[in-house]
């Protein structure tokens, strides 16, 4: 008799905020795309879509796995106005799972523009960065490619991949830009740490 094994039903996973350890951690390789990988994949797509963002990082939800998800379709426009390389070709594979992301090549020219993460709840300010970067990524079909993104696919990559590092976008703000928020990301800290259990 076969034994059919039908996978959970993916389910909003608990969002980790600014403050908890597990998001300055660097994350590990994915060592292989198992069935378990598959299955985290699609609780952190539910997970990104409770939240509506446009991206989510492993370290979000507690797993500290390079691995991201993203999906920066907007509306029913499938693609921007002026799609880069990567928008036509990861557009239509969105909520697209990457394992191992990595940006292999960052433009010289730089872009301002307002960013948020559902790990730093509310809080928005303007993060420069690069304007375009070449990604490479794995899908979970087990196929590498490398591609260049800009506009908010380039800006998700990047804020993505930042996570894998232990990276906040409040890390990369000017000192003008952090004091704006500095008193919101100070209140998130303290109730992370009134939520953390205390030794017994
Ligand atoms: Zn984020």
């Amino acid at each position: 008799m076969v034994e059919i094994i039908t996978p959970p039903q993916p389910a909003p996973l608990r969002l980790r905020i600014w403050g908890d350890l597990v998001l300055r951690k660097k994350a590990k390789p994915v060592a292989a795309i198992t069935a378990e990988i598959r299955q985290l994949a699609a609780e952190m797509v539910e997970t990104m879509y409770t939240h509506h963002g446009v991206g989510l990082a492993a370290p979000q939800i507690g797993r500290s796995l390079r691995l991201i998800i993203i999906d920066t379709r907007i509306g029913r426009d499938l693609l921007p106005p002026d799609p880069s390389p990567g928008d036509i070709l990861l557009a239509p594979r969105m909520p697209l799972p990457l394992v191992n992301p990595e940006v292999i090549r960052a433009s010289k020219a730089l872009e301002t523009c307002s960013e948020g993460c559902l790990s730093v709840t509310k809080v928005y300010a303007d993060v420069t960065r690069p304007a375009a970067v070449v990604l490479r990524a794995t899908t979970l079909e087990g196929e590498t490619f490398e591609v260049e993104c800009d506009g908010l696919l380039g800006r998700c990559v990047q804020h993505e991949i930042d996570h894998l590092d232990g990276i906040l976008f409040p890390d990369r703000l000017s000192r003008e830009e952090l004091r704006k928020v500095e008193t919101e990301l100070a209140g998130l800290e303290k109730t992370v740490k009134r939520r953390r259990p205390r030794p017994t």
